[in-house]
């Protein structure tokens, strides 16, 4: 069997054991397999395991695999900063961007959103580390992010996703994890219908099931170490 196709399955199956010892429901968390600059034919592997969810954090390395494989129906994922000169590409090539931290961003995507394709699917990115060098919106203003997103039509608020600062051990990672899924629950009891959290690496993968993720994050641990993207 090809290598990432056989890690797919292993990942598949760590998902599965997961949500099994963590009493979540089966199916309840969704894998999007991190292709960021690993080759087309890394992606066709994945495919060929049944993944069609794949997420990308830079732009022209993504549209290289987009064109490339045309041919498969992917559902690709933005997950990387967004800079404002790259929304209308991202507008038009993508289902979901995970990494929406500025009302700027969302007002030109939901206008650059082709009349052609659904809604967008957003989640907003929340800094939950609280270090000023990582991107996300501060947990207070979240809220009030998430009520403006929401009056953009061409935008559809899924979520929120967040990358914690790398931390040891697993108590210490569902830790880390909480106060987002506590922001969620807040959220969800404020009447916006959210089905969305994305968090969990490879690294903490396991406490973000624990913790309540909907959807996890995964490139290591699938297509091995990341490869130098001339840019
Ligand atoms: C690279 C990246 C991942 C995947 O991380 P791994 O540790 O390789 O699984 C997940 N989320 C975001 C936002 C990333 O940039």
């Amino acid at each position: 069997m090809d290598p990432v196709t056989a890690s797919l399955a292993a990942i598949q199956a760590r998902i599965t054991q997961a949500e099994k010892t963590y009493s979540r429901p089966p199916g309840s968390v969704t894998l999007l397999a991190v292709s960021k600059t690993q080759p087309a034919d890394a992606v066709r592997s994945a495919c060929d395991g049944g993944q069609r969810a794949f997420g990308e954090n830079h732009l022209q390395d993504a549209l290289t695999k987009i064109t490339a494989i045309r041919d498969i129906p992917l559902e690709w994922h933005f997950i990387g900063p967004v800079q404002s000169n790259k929304t209308r590409q991202i507008a038009e090539n993508f289902s979901w961007v995970h990494s929406l931290d500025r009302l700027r961003v969302a007002s030109r995507l939901n206008d650059q959103r082709p009349p052609s394709l659904p809604p967008l699917n957003v989640c907003i990115q929340v800094n939950v580390s609280d270090e000023s060098s990582k991107s996300g919106v501060q947990p207070k203003e979240v809220e009030e992010l998430a009520a403006r997103i929401a009056e953009l039509d061409r935008l559809a608020l899924r979520g929120l996703m967040a990358i914690p600062a790398p931390t040891e051990g697993f108590e210490a990672q569902r830790a880390s994890l909480r106060p987002l899924k506590a922001l969620f629950d807040s959220l969800c009891a404020a009447g916006f219908p959210l089905d969305t959290l994305s968090m969990g690496m490879t690294d903490d993968l396991e406490a973000a099931v624990a913790e309540g993720s909907t959807m996890v994050r995964i490139g290591t641990a699938i297509f091995g170490a990341r490869r130098q993207v001339v840019r």
